[in-house]
């Protein structure tokens, strides 16, 4: 039987391992603390699927210097950090480019395409059905003229697939009560869906897999090592894990396993932090989106809870709570009746990537090494169908969306590298030597 190490148990990780159980491997999964605290327990639950235009759009620009005057509004940078996040920032701008934004639009329709057919059987299966709420959400504006100042995006959303319905004032209150006059117009997506706990679907999920024959290692994968017939993953402290092959689901931190083997990685933390607030006084139907502060409310089966903020500031900054603290006071101006009392803070590293596009694909230096990272805003959404084409990957079937656009070789130096890694993706498959099965020698 082949075995098969999974590196980070998040959502994304634990997803990968699921399908790679399915598909008859020994699944192994190493974690530093397998049942922590990072992304997958503590964001806003949303599975957000209608979400396919990158964070880089042209124009973008014109609005960042307004968010970045107040120091606690949407997005910050972390002044002693900027220098490291120059090549990062550079890309982003990059990725804003109207035919950029064209190709990266449609390489997230196609993920975001698949989410249902991948993340409704694993949720069926692992007992978490009744989890998912697909009730849609609510996207609102403050101010009259946001919704046309949105609407090419709406538009090039619906050119991609997303059902948009634009609603006045009236009809959005008559659809969630709780929320105040301030709000003027919206619009409702009901291919959103939101889930009951995201720390409820890991611990879920990580039981199961338990339960169905998978290990557990707990420790800090410091290097990678690729073998001849695998890889080895060699943990800190000395010891050794070896598998036929390696997937790095490390989130954040992917980047450092990924440059330690010679992968050109852009890979930012970008930090984000909510508060739950377990008996807020109002309810909501579904998940809320303020357009104009950019920040959501999602009603939890724990609270609601209340998030946002795009922090850079590198991995190892200590939190600033009081972007938490300021999140909850835009919401009571949005929701009047709202108790802010016996609110949990919480914050978490978004695996971010310039260009909005997760990285799904092998390595560069070994076949046997499959990246699965860089979700950023979108990682509880595409975590089972990246489980689904991870598999499909350690399978050497043909994965059902092209994923060339995902390949690490696009943030390489060395010219036409991405390119050629298109060009030969997508002329042979599957590429030399890759296993047709999960039975293997191993
Ligand atoms: C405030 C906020 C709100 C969000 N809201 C949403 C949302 O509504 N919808 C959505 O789809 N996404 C959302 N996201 C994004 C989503 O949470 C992330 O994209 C996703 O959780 C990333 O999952 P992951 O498994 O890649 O990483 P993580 O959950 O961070 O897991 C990585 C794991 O790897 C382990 N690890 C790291 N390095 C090592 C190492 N060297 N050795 C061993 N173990 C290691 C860590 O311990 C950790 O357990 C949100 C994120 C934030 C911060």
């Amino acid at each position: 039987m082949m075995r098969i190490i999974v590196v980070g148990a998040g959502i994304v990780g634990l997803s990968v391992a699921y399908e790679a159980l399915r598909n008859g491997a020994s699944v192994t999964i190493v974690d530093r603390n397998p049942a922590g605290d990072k992304a997958s327990h503590g964001n806003a639950g949303g599975i957000a699927v209608t979400e396919v235009i990158p964070a880089s759009i042209p124009g973008l620009w014109k609005k960042v210097p307004v968010w970045m005057l107040d120091p606690l509004g949407p997005l910050s940078l972390r002044t002693a950090y900027t220098p490291r996040l120059l090549p990062w920032l550079l890309n982003f701008a990059r990725a804003g480019t109207a035919s950029e934004v064209r190709r990266i639009s449609t390489a997230l329709a196609a993920i975001n395409g698949r989410v249902y057919d991948d993340l409704i059987p694993l949720f069926t299966q692992v007992g978490l059905a009744d989890d998912l709420f697909r009730k849609g959400a609510l996207t609102v504006y403050e101010s009259e003229n946001g919704l046309g100042n949105d609407r090419h995006e709406w538009d090039a959303k619906r050119a991609l697939g997303v059902e948009v319905q634009e609603l006045t004032a009236a009809q959005i209150r008559g659809m969630e009560p709780a929320l105040s006059p301030v709000v003027k117009n919206g619009v409702f997506t009901p291919q959103w869906s939101h889930i009951a706990d995201p720390k409820k679907v890991v611990d879920v999920l990580r039981g199961w897999l338990l339960a169905n024959g998978a290990e557990i290692v707990r420790g800090q994968a410091d290097r990678l090592v690729p073998i001849s017939d695998g890889a080895k993953v060699v943990l800190n402290g000395g010891s050794e894990v070896t598998g036929r092959k390696v997937v790095v689901a490390a989130g954040a931190w992917s980047g450092r396993i990924a440059s330690q083997l010679g992968d050109r990685v852009l890979l930012e933390s970008e930090r984000g932090y909510n508060t739950t607030i377990a008996a807020p006084g109002i309810a909501l139907e579904r998940e809320v989106i303020f357009a104009d502060r950019k920040f959501v409310a999602t009603p939890l089966s724990i609270g609601l809870r209340i998030g946002g903020a795009a922090e850079f500031g590198g991995l190892e900054a200590a939190p600033n709570y009081a972007r938490a603290k300021a999140l909850v006071k835009l919401a009571k101006y949005y929701f009047p009746e709202m108790r802010e009392e016996g609110g949990v803070e919480w914050s978490g590293h978004r695996p971010a990537t310039p260009d909005s596009l997760p990285v799904i694909g092998r390595s560069g230096p070994s076949s046997n090494i499959i990246y699965a990272f860089g979700h950023g805003h979108l990682g509880l959404t595409q975590g089972p169908t990246t489980g689904k084409l991870v598999g499909d990957l350690l399978l050497g079937r043909k994965p059902p969306i092209d994923l060339a656009p995902f390949s690490v070789a696009r943030f390489s130096l060395k010219k036409g590298t991405f390119h050629e890694s298109l060009s030969s993706e997508a002329r042979t498959w599957p590429p030399n030597g890759e296993p047709s099965e999960l039975v293997d020698d191993q």
